[in-house]
């Protein structure tokens, strides 16, 4: 199977949020009437560190989205088989027809990426924008991004790209299928 994924490069990412942005207009996840109370669902988000104090700070961010993982326990947890995950593509996306709104798999997703539609009754998040890289386009967080932090292709090419261009994998982070670019040292404290 062919495990397609993303790439963060944490020396580019500035926090800019523009591809939650970019990812809930895409997705129809900005009508407020059917979010959670006081919520919009969002299928990334950006975690942001500062360390020091001003002038001598340094800032980093990831954007964490579904890590479409090699064995998702949010598809073990479901009862329904609504979750499955494309033996061509490694994407692991939910049925939300098939869905019956346990909300097991939110319970049982260590990344707390799933969003849950309270007025539908169903769990989703991202699917890698499976109808886009179907007909070879990006993923919309990929194609937004305006520093190019976000790359997205086929997993095992992004770490040959990311180790020929010498840059260092943080793999306590990178377990599944998104692969996160540690910070090189001279972004790692911004001087005055
Ligand atoms: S990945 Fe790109 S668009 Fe998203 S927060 Fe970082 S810089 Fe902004
Ligand atoms: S929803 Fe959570 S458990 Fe399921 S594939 Fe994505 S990151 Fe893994």
């Amino acid at each position: 199977m062919k495990q397609l994924g993303l790439m963060i490069d944490m020396d580019l990412c500035i926090g800019c949020k523009t591809c939650i942005v970019a990812c809930r207009n895409y997705h129809g996840l900005v009508d407020i009437e059917k979010a959670v109370p006081g919520e919009i669902p969002f299928y990334l988000r950006v975690e942001s560190r500062r360390e020091g104090t001003y002038p001598m700070i340094s800032a980093s961010h990831r954007v964490i989205p579904c890590q479409h993982c090699k064995t998702a326990p949010c598809m073990k947890a479901c009862p329904t088989g609504a979750i499955t995950k494309d033996g061509q593509t490694g994407i692991v996306q939910i049925d939300r027809e098939k869905c019956t709104g346990e909300k097991k798999c939110l319970e049982a997703c260590p990344w707390d990426v799933i969003q849950f539609d309270e007025a539908g009754g169903f769990a989703h998040k991202c699917d890698l924008c499976h109808d886009r890289v179907l007909f070879g386009e990006l993923p919309v967080c990929a194609e937004v991004c305006m520093t190019n932090a976000i790359t997205f292709g086929e997993l095992e090419l992004l770490k040959q790209k990311a180790r020929a261009e010498g840059r260092e994998i943080d793999r306590k982070m990178s377990p599944m299928s998104v692969v996160y670019l540690k910070p090189t040292p001279k972004n790692t404290l911004a001087s005055p």
